[in-house]
Parts: structure tokens; C-alpha cells; sequence
């Protein structure tokens, strides 16, 4: 029988450990403009596996990298054979982030490790604390690359992606940092339903509502997938300014009635409770072409748009294809969506997730259940069959920008409740 207050009041005493960790990250990719920068594959995203596997091995920890140069810090198990337990997020960030994005959850990883080593907890199985590469699609247009790739399922063309910033190739980038392109290419895995028992990760909430409802801690219930066109465009007609309406193929009102028809399929969901997102981040005329005087012949787009059942997915994709043909139908234009960039849907593990309440109940952290609104390393573990599971830490301010705002003591009680549950685990 687990003594929780024990585990927290260890985890509480690490406090240090933390703090430092923390300050490390800030001193190794602060943006000269704002908030943190750490490119996928950058070489401030190097410095940081670098660092915190020198940390990690003053805590006793083994440190490996695989082929996608992701790290893994492991404490061994009494039971070298036994399925892992893996715990991690990931250590890029987006330009100009804050700090605390996907960080948090390698932190909390280590925190684990040296309260159960200062209690003395001899684990049973291996824990293996990962810091995850490039999870943040900003950078190459791919999501989940590090966690894909240690699970051997990151899809064919993917290396072939140009980071957005150097427009060198991901496996270009994947070699400087150590990795073996090839190997992900033929598919090699380190990590599977047959070595992992299971993939923990602890995150800072993106969105308002732990700090609107004061509450420290939240118990993930799912992960959306997504539909991407990251390339897509509508075609109409250039034309003169004086064309009357009913002769147009006004490729920017189109698009916009594509945002629009979007928007109100997204305010039916919400009323009907049915969760969903769409995003359509980038909407842009040529600037080679167009012109005030100018009907605009041209609109290239992106969209994202996510949901948390499968089945509502393809459901979503269909209504937005109909949407599609009915506007190409009424305006004349053609929509040309390019390719299809897709994240299947990642459930959490019950067991799991009931075991992380009913541990927070015993400490007195308030918890409360959430979606998670955005992606993470976790979904792409559900996907490959591993059981999953996610805690978000309350942050102000939001994610992706300078200002997030995550407290220690807050990340303290997630980082308890997971060590609580891993002495149980390992025990
Ligand atoms: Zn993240």
C-alpha cells in the first residue's frame, strides 16, 4: 500500500531540482525577441537533450538516443524484461513559445526518478523518462515527428518535409542531430505494445479552463485526431474590377463563404454539445498577382479541423467536402486541396486515468476532467495501441506564446500525483 503524502512530500523536496531544470530551459533558448525559440532539430532543441540528459545522468539515470535522436533517461528496473513504463513530452517549442509547452512534461519525468530514488523505490520494471523531438508541426508541417518516429510509424515522405524556417529536409536535420534517417525510413521502432506498458505525459493546459475554475490539475480524457490540407487553394478567375457579380469567380468571397459555412457547422456542433475545432491559420491572395483592382483569381488556405471520436471525423471531413462542392457549384471556382495531413484520434487509458483521480482525492489536489483541445506526443502512443495517459497542469495566459504562466506549486501537485501513481506501478 502506497503511503501518497510520503511520495508528494518527496516530490515537494525536489523542488530545486525543478526550479534549476526550468531555468536551464530559459538560458538555453531564450528569443532574443520574445518568450523561449526551440526549433525541431535546432540547435537549441540539441542543447537541451544534451543538458538534461547530463542531468539526467547525475541522478543515476542511463541516457540513450534513437534514430529519431530522441532521448531516453531510465532508471532500471529490477526486471530488465519487463514492459517500460515511458513518461514524456516534448523539449521543441514553436518561434517565439513560452516556456512550460511540452518541457513541463520531461521535468515531471525526472522529478518522478529521483523522488522514488530518494524513497528508495526499487522499480520493478524500467522507467524510462523520454524527450520527445519535434512535436510542434510548425517547423516541418508534420505533427508527432519524434514519438512517430520511436514508434516506427512515421508515414513515408515525411523525412522529405522542409523545416519552414532553414528549408533543409527533416532527415537532413534528423543526421545533424545524431539520428539515422534510414532507420526511420525502413520503419525500425523502439517502442511498441510489446515493450511499453504504458506512456504517461504531463502538459500545461492550452486552454482557460483550470485557472477559470481555480483548479491546479486536470485528468485527460482524449485527444482529438485531425484533418490537415496544409497546401490547399481555391482557383476562380482574375478579372476586372467592373465584372459584374453574376460573371465572377471571386476565388477570396469563395473562400471566405468556405470559412464562414465552417464556422456555422462548428456553432450546430457546439449547440448539440458535439466538440469539435476547425482553423483555418493561413488564407492569402498572391501577392505576385493581386491587386485593388483586381477581381482575385487565387486564394491559398490551410485548415486543421479536429474532433475526438473517429467517427466524428469522417463525419467532419464528409460534411466539409459537401461544403465544398456546393460552393464550387454556386461560384464557379474550383477548390484544389492538395494533400491530406491526418492524426488519428488518441483515447486514454481508464484504469489509469481513474487511479490518477482517485490518488489526487487521497492527496486533496483538486482535479477536474478536460478534452484536450490541442495535439500532443500522447495521441500518437494511443494510436500505436500503448495504453496512455495525460495530465494537464492550470496555466494562465494560454500556450504558444511568451506569457504562459504555470506555477511550481501547481506542476509540484500534477508531478505528486504521477509519482504516486508510478510507486504503485513499480512497486
Ligand atoms: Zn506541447
Amino acid at each position: 500500500m502506497t503511503d501518497y503524502r510520503a511520495v508528494a512530500a518527496a516530490v515537494m523536496a525536489r523542488r530545486p531540482l525543478a526550479e534549476s531544470l526550468f531555468e536551464e530551459l530559459v538560458r538555453l533558448s531564450r528569443d532574443p525577441t520574445a518568450g523561449v525559440t526551440r526549433a525541431s532539430y535546432s540547435d537549441e532543441e540539441n542543447r537541451i537533450h544534451d543538458s538534461f540528459g547530463r542531468a539526467a545522468a547525475t541522478l543515476g539515470l542511463a541516457v540513450e538516443r534513437d534514430a529519431a535522436a530522441n532521448t531516453y533517461m531510465t532508471r532500471a528496473g529490477r526486471d530488465r524484461k519487463a514492459k517500460q513504463i515511458v513518461i514524456g513530452s516534448h523539449l521543441d517549442s514553436v518561434k517565439q513559445g513560452g516556456n512550460f509547452d511540452g518541457a513541463a512534461g520531461v521535468v515531471a519525468g525526472l522529478m518522478a526518478c529521483a523522488a522514488l530514488q530518494d524513497l528508495g523505490v526499487a522499480p520493478r520494471c524500467d522507467i524510462s523518462v523520454m524527450g520527445v523531438r519535434a512535436e510542434e508541426s510548425a517547423w516541418f508541417g508534420v505533427s508527432y515527428i519524434g514519438s512517430r518516429a520511436a514508434l516506427g510509424v512515421l508515414p513515408d515522405g515525411a523525412l522529405d518535409a522542409r523545416r519552414v524556417d532553414s528549408g533543409r529536409t527533416l532527415a537532413e536535420h534528423i543526421r545533424a542531430a545524431g539520428g539515422a534517417p534510414e532507420a526511420i525510413a525502413a520503419h525500425q521502432r523502439r517502442l511498441g505494445p510489446d515493450n511499453t506498458r504504458c506512456f504517461l505525459e504531463l502538459h500545461i493546459e492550452q486552454g482557460p479552463l483550470l485557472d477559470r475554475d481555480g483548479i491546479p490539475v486536470g485528468i485527460v480524457m482524449g485527444i482529438p485526431g485531425d484533418f490537415r490540407f496544409p497546401d490547399a487553394r481555391v482557383v476562380g478567375a482574375y478579372d476586372h474590377v467592373g465584372l459584374l457579380r453574376s460573371y465572377r469567380h471571386d476565388a477570396v468571397v469563395a473562400a471566405s463563404e468556405f470559412a464562414c459555412a465552417l464556422d456555422a457547422l462548428w456553432a450546430e456542433w457546439d449547440a448539440a454539445e458535439r466538440p469539435m475545432a476547425f482553423t483555418i491559420g493561413q488564407f492569402t491572395t498572391d501577392p505576385a498577382q493581386h491587386a485593388m483592382t483586381k477581381v482575385p483569381g487565387e486564394l491559398r488556405f490551410t485548415l486543421d479541423m479536429r474532433t475526438y471520436e473517429p467517427e466524428l471525423l469522417a463525419e467532419l471531413e464528409a460534411k466539409t467536402l459537401a461544403i465544398v462542392r456546393s460552393i464550387e457549384q454556386r461560384r464557379g471556382v474550383r477548390f484544389e486541396l492538395g494533400h491530406t495531413a491526418r492524426a488519428a484520434v488518441g483515447r486514454m487509458d481508464p484504469g489509469i486515468r481513474d487511479k490518477f483521480e482517485s490518488i489526487a482525492r487521497d492527496l486533496a489536489i483538486p482535479t477536474r476532467r478536460l478534452g484536450s483541445p490541442a495535439s500532443h506526443d500522447a495521441a500518437a502512443f494511443a494510436a500505436a495501441g500503448v495504453p496512455t495517459a495525460m495530465m494537464f497542469v492550470r496555466n494562465t495566459n494560454g500556450s504558444h506564446n511568451p506569457d504562459e504562466a504555470m506555477t511550481i506549486d501547481d506542476f509540484l501537485q500534477a508531478t505528486a500525483i504521477l509519482t504516486g501513481w508510478l510507486a504503485d506501478a513499480v512497486a
